[in-house]
């Protein structure tokens, strides 16, 4: 099934991020893990895609794994240091699986990289080009509430992701954020801007210290005193730290769906026991 066709009639959605395992013996557990996240029967679930394409097979793997659980998969795709011969058979490997669902990403750009020549994607907006010559895929896009780390300023960001989208993307994902008023300010400048497509918000359930740190340095997403306090409060003791993270989380989803935001996606880590307290926690909300 396309995402575009869950995401239609403003539906609630609420759906799971899963990442692949980097070794082959890691490979079942990852699947379990997908097996026991899809008894909470997310709207689809992600599986993300090393920025290197080395773990192709793999996340190729999971995909199907998800799919096999009866939840749509949606696959993630870098292109930044993937030929368009590479780019074209990974497409063509998750066409085979069933998978109908793309998630185009340029990636981060490795420490010292040098874009090398035509055969390869410089941005995002070039790979969904390519995606959409090679098969009927519903195709998402990234999307930066608090502005893409790279991007000079708010207004060449937002001309850049109306570039992306005019390529015919159905939909973005967005960065994770932990105060709603910059997502809710951000899609109200998307809309002004043109940008019509659903934009579902990326919400993370900080549950340790060290999650905490590494996360907030890679998104650039700037943390409210409310999340600081919890965080010196709670961040030296794992069990409290995960109970808060959750709550958080839960909080912030109930506050985006009372502002009229009602697809979520939420950034598991590969943690079902905290995906399902999320979706039990907002209950009846998101039935
Ligand atoms: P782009 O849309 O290409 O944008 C990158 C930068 O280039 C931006 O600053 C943009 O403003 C600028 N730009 C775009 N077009 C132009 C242009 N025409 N001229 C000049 N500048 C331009 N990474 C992974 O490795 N694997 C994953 O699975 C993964 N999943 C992700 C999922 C989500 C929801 C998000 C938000 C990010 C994910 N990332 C993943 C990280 C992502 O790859 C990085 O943030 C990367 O730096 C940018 O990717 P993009 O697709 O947004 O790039």
């Amino acid at each position: 099934m396309k995402i575009s066709e869950i995401l239609k009639n403003n539906r609630v959605t609420v759906s799971f991020e899963v990442f692949p395992p980097k070794q082959w013996d890691k490979i079942e557990s990852t699947k379990a893990v997908v097996r026991e996240m899809s008894k909470s029967t997310p709207s689809f679930m992600s599986v993300t895609y090393g920025a290197s394409g080395t773990g192709a097979g793999f996340a190729r793997e999971i995909a199907e794994e998800v799919k096999n659980s009866g939840t749509v998969p949606l696959s993630h795709l870098t292109c930044l240091t993937s030929t368009r011969e590479k780019i074209r058979s990974v497409v063509s490997g998750l066409k085979e699986s069933g998978v109908e669902n793309i998630l185009a990403l340029r990636g981060d750009i490795p420490e010292g990289f040098v874009f090398p020549d035509e055969q390869y994607f410089e941005y995002a907006y070039q790979l969904v080009d390519e995606i959409k010559t090679l098969g009927d895929f519903c195709i998402g896009g990234a999307c930066y509430p608090e502005i893409h780390p790279e991007s000079k300023n708010r207004v060449d960001d937002l001309e850049h992701l109306k570039q992306k989208v005019d390529c015919g993307l159905d939909f973005l994902t967005s960065q994770m954020f932990f105060d709603n008023e910059k997502f809710l300010n951000f899609v109200e400048m998307c809309r002004v801007k043109g940008i019509e497509v659903p934009i579902i918000a990326g919400i993370m359930p900080i549950t340790n210290a060290k999650q905490i740190k590494r996360s907030i340095e890679l998104s650039n997403c700037s943390v409210p005193k409310k999340f600081y306090r919890i965080m010196e409060r709670f961040g030296d003791d794992d069990k409290s730290m995960q109970q808060a993270g959750i709550i958080y989380a839960t909080e912030q989803i109930i506050d985006l769906m009372a502002n009229g935001i009602n697809n979520v996606h939420i950034y598991t880590m590969n943690k079902p026991a905290v995906a399902a307290q999320i979706v039990n926690g907002l209950g009846s909300i998101i039935d």
